[in-house]
């Protein structure tokens, strides 16, 4: 399912957008995002920035969500930063490698960082 596709008129890519609407509304899915709130407290984009929201990287299994695989907890500013890019096509190459970083356990993302800022203080 690819509710981004409303921007092309047609009948079946809207009806899917309503669809997703009225999942994003229901109890299921508030049930299941504030559960991940609750376990997932940091932003995966912006580790240093608290989780404000559970983004979708992809609407392929929308109802049958897996955490990492399709959904992401993601800080205010990294959602509005990701959307920002949306196109009609979701999630597009930018997306893509973005939401790969995401995927990335937080203890590789500290490790990462370090290294990186080790690199920068030495020159
Ligand atoms: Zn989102």
């Amino acid at each position: 399912m690819k509710p981004y596709l409303k921007t092309i008129p047609n009948y079946k890519k809207v009806y899917l957008d309503m669809d997703y609407r009225k999942y994003i509304k229901s109890n299921k899915w508030r049930n299941k995002s504030k559960g991940w709130r609750q376990k997932y407290k940091r932003c995966a984009l912006f580790p240093w920035l608290k989780s404000h929201t559970i983004h979708h990287m992809t609407y392929k299994n929308l109802g049958k969500e897996k955490y990492r695989i399709d959904v992401i907890s993601l800080s205010f500013f990294a959602h509005s930063f990701i959307h920002s890019m949306d196109t009609a096509d979701y999630p597009n190459l930018l997306q893509k490698i973005i939401h790969l970083w995401c995927r990335i356990p937080l203890f590789i993302k500290i490790i990462f960082l370090f290294f990186l800022l080790q690199y920068f203080v030495r020159m």
